[in-house]
C-alpha cells in the first residue's frame, strides 16, 4: 500500500484538554502539523456507542456539547468541519463487504461531532476544512469485533484517509475527580499503561485483546470498555494481521489516573 498514511490512537482526556496547559494538547498541536494532509478523517470516539455499527452522514455535523458542568467558554466552540457522504459511503461498504457478521453500517444523517472527536481535531486541525465522519463502536460487543472492524477499514489508508481513534488509554473517571490534573501518576494506572505500551509496541496483539484480564487493574482501568475500544480499531486498521507493532507517540497523565498515552500504526 504505497503512502498509506498512519494509524492513530490519541487519550482525550476532559474536555478542557482544548484550553488546558499540559503537554497532551501540544503534542496534539504538533502531531496535526506533522502528517501529510489528509483527504478526510475517519474518527472512532468512545463517545458514540451504539447496537451496531453506524457512520455519520451529515453534510454539516454539527458540534456536540456532550459533557456537563465545564467552563463556559468550551459551549462556546464549534468546530464545523464538513462531513463527507462519500467518506460514509465507503466505510460502509468496506464494513459490509468484509463479510463478518455483525459489520455493516447504518448511516446516520443526524449525528454531529461528539467531544471524543472534536476536541482532539481542534487542536490538530485548527482549520477545521478537513471532512470528518464518525463510526461508532459498539460496546456490547466483543475486542475481536473491533479489531475486526478496524482490519476491514485498512484500504481507506491508502485513499488519504487518516483513521483516528479517540478514547483514553487508562480511564476511572470517577477517580479522576479525587486528584489534580497535574498529579503523578497513580500506581494502579501506570501499570496498566506500562502494560499496554509493552504490548503495543511489541505487537502482542492476543493479550490487548484480553485487556480487561491480562492488564494489570483492567476493570479498574476500564470500567466500561468505551475508552478502550478505538485503540482496537486504530490497531486493526494500522497492523491488519496480528503481531503489528505500534509506537507510543505520547505518554504524561491528567488527574493522576488518565494516561494520555498516543500510539500510532503503519
Ligand atoms: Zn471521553
Amino acid at each position: 500500500m504505497p503512502n498509506a498514511l498512519p494509524t492513530f490512537f490519541v487519550s482525550h482526556g476532559a474536555p478542557t484538554l482544548v484550553t488546558d496547559p499540559v503537554p497532551t494538547r501540544e503534542f496534539l498541536v504538533g502531531l496535526g502539523k506533522s502528517l501529510p494532509r489528509p483527504k478526510a478523517i475517519l474518527a472512532v470516539s468512545a463517545h458514540w456507542d451504539t447496537v451496531g455499527p453506524r457512520v455519520s452522514s451529515a453534510v454539516a455535523p454539527h458540534t456536540m456539547y456532550d459533557f456537563y458542568g465545564f467552563p463556559e467558554e468550551l459551549y462556546a466552540m464549534t468546530y464545523p468541519a464538513p462531513g463527507s457522504l462519500e467518506l460514509a459511503a465507503r466505510t460502509a461498504d468496506l464494513l459490509s463487504r468484509s463479510g463478518l457478521p455483525g459489520l455493516s453500517a447504518e448511516p446516520d444523517a443526524r449525528r454531529g461531532l461528539d467531544h471524543g472527536a472534536w476536541v482532539p481535531l481542534t487542536l490538530m486541525y485548527p482549520e477545521a476544512d478537513i471532512p470528518v465522519v464518525q463510526l461508532s463502536i459498539q460496546t456490547r460487543l466483543s475486542s475481536e469485533h473491533h479489531l475486526a472492524m478496524g482490519q476491514a477499514l485498512a484500504p481507506l489508508r491508502g485513499e488519504g484517509v487518516l483513521i483516528v481513534g479517540s478514547g483514553n488509554a487508562t480511564h476511572n473517571l470517577r477517580d479522576a475527580f479525587n486528584h489534580d490534573m497535574l498529579e503523578p501518576p497513580v500506581p494502579y494506572a501506570k501499570a496498566f499503561a506500562d502494560w499496554l505500551a509493552r504490548h503495543v509496541e511489541a505487537g502482542d496483539t492476543d493479550p490487548l485483546l484480553d485487556y480487561l484480564v491480562q492488564g494489570p487493574n483492567g476493570p479498574k482501568n476500564h470500567p466500561t470498555a468505551d475508552h478502550y475500544l478505538p485503540l482496537l480499531v486504530a490497531l486493526g486498521a494500522g497492523g491488519g494481521a496480528a503481531g503489528t507493532p505500534g509506537r507510543l507517540l505520547h505518554d504524561g497523565y491528567t488527574y493522576g489516573v488518565l494516561s494520555m498515552a498516543a500510539y500510532s500504526w503503519g
